[in-house]
């Protein structure tokens, strides 16, 4: 086989198997390394698909349990077959890596199976799965390595009981009782999934609002909705402990205000607090230098502190750990890489949360723009004034569109919608091109959609919103 290449890209997840497409495309001789059996990374193969088939699954498991009776939809007896949905979920990964397998087949990227690892500058060692080592050299070495969940000081993920995200996409029985730490998007994601199919959840959170970093008024609505759904929450508190007893969990928490103590025994505890960088000890070996939360360091054009090793995706240390944001960054490290002008912008790179109702951002919210000391207005429209919403029985949420004070120009759009992480994409593109809300209120949006209701949201920045 051939050992000298224009670019090895070490893992391929959103931004490896990307970066590597777009390099062949401009011509470079590319090889594309991979320790897991099959390709596509976290994203693929144990998080956004995996999750959003069952979000999908089990949203259509509740509606016809719940509201399919109102729309004149009767049927005798709706039941759970969780293999057969599991089944599913595992049937839509593989079509997937396996598709990927095929783009790289397709692009004539070498796919090295086995675990990658920089054993000198310009050299990539690739461990195969019976332990024999082949090195390869590499004008140019990517690495997209990813990221792994992470746990609490004193708390270790069994895989058992004490479960992260991986192990929560593939119970086999629906949990009785299961405890979430950590009221961030993929513990509500899976909160929504286990709640539908029927366990008791309650979500831990140390902070006194759910969803970090999102506007706090969508972040209210989201709580209250969610509290409708009948999902408990414990804000402002703190896990203290967990014990194992028999097969069970007792977890041990603290008001972080009040300082009362509860106790809790539960089926499953998931933990979903974070993920790491996902560092391999060639790192470390060769010095690449890493910023203080243990994430690679890169400049604007990706490189690493080392000539010619750049890094990409949720290894680094830029921007929100997401799939698309790493495929940015893969495209346009390649085209760096190739001599083009690859660039991501970091102001514009959208949020989904995959729950019913979903809940999507894009730039700036309320709370950093009071902190940057921007002035700024704002629009707002709620989807109950929306004719789709109201005859889809989807009227929870609003949008709402942060607009400069001075020059119009959008700063920031978040929305909670039946439709929110498809409705996304048009704030996305406006906030690309510079637009200000008042071009988005002036260009025709079709009815009845619920995006209607942005176009409102925009002219109620002006405040001349129509039907509200
Ligand atoms: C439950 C869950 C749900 C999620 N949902 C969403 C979502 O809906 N939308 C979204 O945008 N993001 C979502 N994410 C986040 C998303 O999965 C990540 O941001 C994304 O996968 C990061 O891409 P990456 O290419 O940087 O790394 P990864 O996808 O982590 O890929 C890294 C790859 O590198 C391989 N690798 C590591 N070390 C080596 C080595 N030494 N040699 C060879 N190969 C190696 C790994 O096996 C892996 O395949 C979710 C994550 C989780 C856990």
């Amino acid at each position: 086989m051939e050992n000298n290449f224009d670019l090895v890209v070490i893992g391929a997840g959103p931004g490896g198997y990307v970066c590597a497409i777009r390099a062949t495309q401009l011509g470079l001789k590319t090889a594309c390394v991979e320790s897991n059996k099959t390709l596509g990374g976290t994203c693929l193969n144990v998080g956004c698909i995996p999750s959003k088939s069952l979000l999908s699954s089990s949203e259509k498991y509740h509606k016809a349990q719940k509201e399919f009776n109102n729309l004149g939809i009767e049927s005798s007896s709706i039941k759970l077959n969780l293999s057969k949905m599991m089944d599913n979920k595992d049937k839509s990964v593989l079509t997937l890596t396996k598709g990927v397998e095929y783009l790289l087949r397709k692009n004539k990227i070498v796919h090295l199976k086995g675990k990658g690892s920089i054993s000198a500058k310009n050299t990539v060692t690739v461990t195969d799965h019976s332990g024999k080592k082949v090195s390869y050299k590499a004008k140019n070495i990517v690495i997209g390595t990813g990221s792994v969940p992470t746990s609490l000081p004193g708390i270790k993920i069994d895989g058992k009981i004490i479960v992260s995200s991986t192990e929560a996409l593939s119970f086999k029985k629906v949990p009785k009782k299961l405890i979430v730490i950590g009221g961030g998007y993929i513990g509500l994601e899976l909160s929504s999934v286990w709640k539908r199919l029927g366990s008791d959840v309650i979500v831990i959170e140390f902070l006194d609002h759910i969803i970090p970093g999102m506007d706090k008024d969508i972040s209210t609505e989201f709580f209250k909705i969610l509290n409708k759904q009948g999902i408990h929450f414990k804000l402002d508190t703190k896990v203290t402990g967990i014990n194992l007893v028999k097969n069970k969990a007792v977890v041990d928490f603290t008001n972080n205000k009040s300082a009362k103590r509860e106790r809790v025994e539960c089926d499953k505890v998931l933990v979903a607090v974070g993920r790491k960088s996902n560092i391999g000890e060639d790192i470390i070996k060769l010095g690449i230098k890493l910023d203080n939360q243990k994430k690679i360091q890169v400049n604007k054009k990706f490189e690493t502190s080392i000539k010619n090793i750049y890094a990409i995706g949720d290894v680094i240390n830029k921007g929100p750990m997401l799939a698309h944001k790493a495929e940015d960054e893969g495209i346009a490290v390649a085209e760096i890489i190739a001599g083009q002008a690859g660039h991501v912008n970091y102001n514009v790179i959208p949020a989904v949360i995959y729950t019913s109702p979903e809940v999507a951002m894009v730039g700036k919210t309320e709370e950093q723009l009071k902190k940057e000391n921007i002035k700024y207005k704002v629009g707002k429209f709620p989807f109950l004034a929306n004719s789709r919403a109201k005859i889809n029985s989807e009227t929870e949420g609003f949008v709402k569109i942060i607009a400069d004070e001075k020059t119009d120009k959008v700063l920031g759009v978040s929305m909670i919608s039946a439709m929110a992480g498809t409705m996304i994409a048009e704030l996305a593109l406006a906030m690309e091109f510079g637009a200000s809300a008042e071009d988005i209120a002036r260009t025709c949006h079709a009815h009845p959609t619920h995006s209607e209701a942005v176009k409102e949201a925009a002219m109620a920045v002006d405040k001349r919103p129509i039907h509200f």
